[in-house]
């Protein structure tokens, strides 16, 4: 008999034999499960750390053919690439939590969005938030998706005319357009480019979905109420999202393991569907995705692949790009 099993058996004997000892006893003593070998390999699983951690301490992308792997909430990505923190129609915020990683599809992207979209609104160009990890997986902060390298935060805040110092990038606070009853839009802030943004973005043919908050999904219904509104199927509301866009990519065709999320229903959206995200239960609800649950991840709940992607080499080659791309200031 193999050592380890013989050690379990005796263990769980012995615990079996304690607890029939003391069944009078006014001490409860918890009797071991079924199977005690699932019980030991179970708590080693609720022992290990939350998968979030172990993806987030990873500060390169693997080694391999670029992947999305899983589904935007649960999985991770190999092959990741980087955007350049500073590009001549968009910067990165934040750079300094590496969230400037994505599937090569979204990086891609980007760089043919933001000079379309500066050329659409007038913009100088876009300051983008996060994306994902260098190997996608749980963030230990701010969002339950981004984890397979197709999720990008893009701000309402257009890009300034000169480039943002890396204090700036760190600390400037994205403009919120959402009136403090989060009924609707603040006058103020909001302006018909971001008509203009969302709608390009919208419009992208590798764009699975655009997110935004409730308030900015009725606004769009109210100021395009005459116009062709087949764009909007794809501008879904969601909670917060009153600073930023969040732009989602279809799996792209390189990804088998990539779970496709089910089509946005067809119409524009701007039926009573949309009342309930005005009821105050909703409205009393705060960004779930804020500190949400993916930081409570562990490994065996991402696809298996994502253990290869987690201890595989880092990719050489975007080291040296990595150095070069960090802002100086
Ligand atoms: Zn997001």
């Amino acid at each position: 008999m193999n050592g380890n099993v013989a050690v379990v058996i005796a263990f769980s004997v012995a615990l079996t034999c304690a607890a029939t000892a003391k069944r009078t006893a006014p001490v409860h003593i918890p009797l071991p499960r079924n199977n005690p070998l699932k019980n030991i390999e179970q708590q080693k699983q609720e022992n290990s750390p939350p998968a979030a951690s172990l993806f987030s301490e990873k500060k390169l992308p693997s080694l391999g053919k670029a992947m999305a792997i899983g589904y935007y909430p649960r999985g991770c990505l190999q092959g990741g690439v980087e955007l350049p923190t500073t590009g001549p129609t968009w910067q990165v915020m934040r750079p300094s939590r590496n969230r400037n990683w994505g599937h090569p599809e979204l990086v891609k992207f980007l760089e043919r969005f933001a000079p379309l979209v500066a050329k659409a609104t007038g913009w100088k160009g876009i300051l983008i938030g996060d994306m994902a990890q260098p190997r996608g997986g749980p963030l230990p902060f701010g969002h339950k998706s981004h984890q397979i390298g197709l999720d990008v935060d893009i701000w309402f805040m257009p890009m300034p005319d000169r480039v943002l110092t890396k204090y700036e990038r760190e600390n400037i606070l994205a403009s919120n357009v959402v009136a403090a009853d989060g009924k609707h839009i603040n006058d103020k802030i909001w302006s018909p480019a971001d008509v203009v943004f969302i709608r390009t973005a919208a419009e992208q043919p590798e764009v699975e979905r655009v997110l935004v908050n409730a308030a900015i999904k009725k606004e769009l219904c109210r100021v395009e109420s005459q116009n062709d509104r087949s764009w909007m199927s794809k501008v879904r509301p969601w909670y917060g999202h009153d600073d930023h866009v969040h732009v989602r990519l279809k799996c792209p065709a390189d990804s088998p393991n990539c779970r496709a999320q089910p089509p946005v229903p067809g119409g524009d959206g701007c039926d009573k569907s949309l009342d309930h995200w005005f009821t105050d239960s909703i409205l009393r609800i705060k960004i779930p995705e804020f500190g949400g649950s993916s930081a409570g991840l562990k490994l065996k709940d991402l696809p298996a692949a994502c253990i290869a992607v987690l201890n595989a080499p880092a990719s050489p080659a975007s080291a040296a790009i990595k150095e070069q791309s960090e802002p100086r200031r």
